[in-house]
């Protein structure tokens, strides 16, 4: 015969683990409150500003690879995606452009030479953003060429760049093609801290096929996420 499981034994522990769950319970975040970043890590996004600047668009799609999709439309894809997850974690975002448009489109920078990109500039340069982020994906001639890279021009970009990088390639295990230092016009010509990232080749079929899947664009803004988040953590 079993005895039967007596969890307390008496009344004064009963209410001692009553008021130890009560306390924890109060204290602890709750997810359904709308409080989870204490859980995740990413409470360094509140109350921060991003640009973020998904290349290409309009009349231009970038490169176009051997998948199924452009460089315009997965950069455009995976800022929606980063947009509403910063946005989850209480950072503001300002896109350059929201759908596939030109972002000079409509500007006084319409038709001039490296209008498009002087645009993305002064919305960047007259925003309250923090940082500014450009995404693209990267053409080869050599098909196995594969991986990602971050690029920076300012010295005040460097830091941005390396947690990129660092997390984007710890979240998609992509190869890890480094930061590098690129005379890149929007890199020169903004005045916040700015990288731009190279998200895999659409000249390599596997990057490319992957690029096209709304689960591998999720991958890839998580990591941009916690990348981001790293960032201001580091007190920048
Ligand atoms: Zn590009």
């Amino acid at each position: 015969m079993r005895q039967p499981v007596v969890l307390y034994s008496n009344i004064w522990a009963t209410l001692l683990m009553l008021g130890f769950f009560l306390v924890s319970g109060w204290s602890g975040s709750n997810p359904l409150l709308g409080a989870p970043n204490r859980q995740t890590g990413l409470e360094h996004l509140q109350g921060k500003i991003v640009v973020l600047d998904p290349g290409h668009g309009g009349g231009d799609p970038g490169t176009v690879g051997v998948g199924p999709t452009t460089e315009a439309e997965n950069v455009l894809a995976i800022a929606w995606e980063l947009k509403s997850l910063l946005e989850r974690y209480g950072a503001q975002v300002i896109m350059t452009r929201q759908t596939d448009a030109s972002a000079s489109a409509g500007t006084q920078f319409d038709g001039e030479r490296n209008g498009q990109l002087a645009a993305r500039v002064a919305i960047a340069n007259r925003s309250r953003g923090q940082i500014y982020i450009s995404l693209h994906n990267d053409w080869h001639d050599n098909p196995q060429i594969r991986g990602t890279s971050v690029h920076y021009y300012k010295s005040q970009d460097l830091a941005l760049a390396e947690v990129l990088q660092e997390h984007l390639v710890g979240h998609t295990k992509a190869v890890d093609l480094g930061v590098r230092r690129s005379n890149f016009y929007v890199l020169r010509n903004t005045s916040i801290p700015a990288a731009l990232v190279e998200i895999g080749f659409l000249s390599n079929s596997d990057e490319a096929r992957l690029l096209a899947k709304p689960s591998y664009r999720l991958e890839v803004a998580l990591g941009l996420l916690a990348g981001i988040n790293a960032y201001f953590a580091g007190g920048f």
